[in-house]
């Protein structure tokens, strides 16, 4: 099943499609991930999307699209993915629509965990507190969000006009959000 996974930084997409993994057996491609890697590994890529990030600000859409063809382009994706963190605008959507249909393999669902601002901040907060992440800062925080409403949120209007949106309520327990998920899912996994 190729799934991506929409929904503003605190949302839970992270948690969530690290669990939907396990259970629909495919591998889960966070693009935020594959960025503080490359920062890790200090690689020129990462030299550039360090900062950008750090501010909260969208790295490069070429640079994401790179990223993500190469990503793709590893057998283990012949069954599917879990996408996280991508698309975040609109060009990344277009990108990602011509890709797929490049490699013959359409997007199965667009879901959107959807949980309101104040909870965001308070979970963001939280996770800050208990990872210590580069881009967690409230001025960060603050510009995610505010990038998020701006950019990628327009990105949900475009799946539900495909038809492909699924919305799901992000706000309860791990366990909770992810029965919903499962649930919203359900179909699909039963056809394969
Ligand atoms: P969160 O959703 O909690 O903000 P992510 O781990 O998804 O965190 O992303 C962290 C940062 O990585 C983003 O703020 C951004 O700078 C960069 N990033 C991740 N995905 C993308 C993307 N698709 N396009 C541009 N920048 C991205």
């Amino acid at each position: 099943m190729r799934l991506v996974l929409l929904g503003p930084p605190g949302s839970g997409k992270g948690t969530q499609a690290a669990r939907l993994k396990e259970y629909l057996q495919v591998p889960h491609i966070s693009t935020g991930d594959l960025l503080r890697a490359e920062v890790a590994a200090g690689s020129p890529l990462g030299m550039q999307a360090k900062e950008v990030m750090a501010r909260g600000d969208l790295v490069s859409d070429e640079i994401l699209l790179g990223m993500l063809e190469s990503r793709f382009s590893r057998a283990d994706t012949a069954n599917g993915f879990i996408l996280d963190g991508y698309p975040r605008n609109q060009a990344q959507a277009d990108a990602l629509g011509v890709l797929l249909q490049k490699m013959g393999k359409p997007m199965d669902y667009a879901v959107q965990l959807e949980v309101p601002t104040e909870l965001l901040v308070e979970r963001i907060a939280g996770r800050a507190a208990a990872e210590g992440r580069a881009d967690d800062t409230p001025e960060s925080v603050r510009t995610r969000l505010k990038v998020y409403d701006s950019q990628t949120a327009p990105v949900i209007d475009y799946y539900r006009q495909h038809g492909q949106l699924t919305v799901v309520n992000g706000v309860g327990s791990l366990d909770e959000v992810f029965s919903r998920l499962v649930e919203a899912l359900s179909p699909a996994k039963e056809v394969g």
